[in-house]
């Protein structure tokens, strides 16, 4: 379910943000060369931020499912660009489950957050608001008034992100952790992923088992421990020594 690869992605990045600051990729922020850890580069809000985009690229994955409540995000923009993703990649949990997948929008967003600052933008604002959904914000059984309730919030945390100097340096990264997350997540259940698509064996973990997922199983267990796993992160990374 949506809600359980948005808080994975979140997890995933509150975790590993100080030691993926090792990587050359960020070195051309002045910032990271000037303190070398991304512990201290990152600001607070920056920390946040990745948090919640790394949340919302652990939904992309799944806009190759137009009927995914996800696709509905920002009512026809979000659904258009789900058909579009569902026809190049051939359908459900196909091209976009696979490893080639994240690293390439990982790369595509990383270029992006350094030569192109309005592609950078709108894909901020897209993972934002899939998170948002993914979390549940939205109004039950109305699609045009959950888009626009998304979008209004999304629009209010660009703009606190924006006025906090929040850098994109690490955009590509949050995006490529947030992707392998999900792809991850999804090999977990029976029914596997193309890993190593265009290869089209599918994968199943751990050891060809998959954990059979129910609805009652993510929301009494999986979402309160994830929850938890949340703030612990989140008070462990910021909280004043
Ligand atoms: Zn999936």
């Amino acid at each position: 379910m949506g809600h359980t690869h948005a808080m994975t992605g979140a997890i995933a990045w509150l975790a590993l943000a100080p030691p993926l600051a090792t990587l050359p990729l960020l070195n051309e922020s002045s910032r990271f060369i000037d303190t070398g850890i991304m512990a201290t580069a990152l600001t607070p809000p920056e920390l946040i931020a990745g948090a919640l985009i790394c949340a919302g690229a652990a939904m992309l994955p799944d806009l190759d499912h137009p009927s995914a409540t996800i696709a509905q995000t920002f009512g026809p923009v979000t659904w258009v660009l789900s058909k579009a993703v569902s026809w190049l990649s051939g359908g459900h949990r196909a091209a976009t489950h696979s490893l080639a997948f994240a690293v390439a929008l990982g790369f595509g967003a990383h270029w992006l957050a350094t030569t192109y600052p309005i592609g950078r933008d709108i894909m901020v604002v897209l993972l934002v608001g899939l998170a948002l959904r993914a979390i549940g914000i939205g109004i039950p059984g109305n699609k045009a008034g959950s888009a626009m309730v998304n979008a209004g919030l999304t629009a209010g945390l660009y703009a606190v992100f924006l006025s906090l100097g929040v850098g994109y340096a690490w955009l590509g990264l949050a995006v490529g952790v947030g992707c392998l997350v999900h792809v991850a997540g999804d090999c977990m259940t029976e029914r596997g992923c193309p890993v190593l698509w265009p290869l089209k064996a599918k994968w199943v973990l751990p050891w060809k088992i998959g954990i059979k997922t129910g609805k009652t199983f993510e929301q009494k267990i999986l979402a309160p421990v994830l929850s938890i796993a949340i703030v612990g992160l989140l008070f462990w990374r910021l909280a004043p020594v």
